[in-house]
């Protein structure tokens, strides 16, 4: 597995479709991760769904400071 492959995918949970990857981002807001951090992809590696987490830099690029 490449370096990209191992960032992209990983031991990531792999979901089958966008619908229950997006369940599973909601389970992770529930349990307090925040939803501004978190995103849902298709991985082209294995071809599932992700869920993964934007890197806090993008977000400061966007102007929120909290
Ligand atoms: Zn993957």
């Amino acid at each position: 597995m490449t370096e990209i492959a191992a960032r992209m995918c990983g031991n990531k949970h792999r979901h089958p479709s966008r619908r229950q990857a997006r369940a599973h981002l909601r389970s992770l807001v529930g349990a307090g991760q925040r939803r501004e951090l978190l995103n849902v992809y298709k991985c082209w590696f294995c071809d599932a769904w992700h869920v993964g987490h934007r890197p806090a830099a993008a977000l400061q690029r966007s102007g929120k400071t909290s």
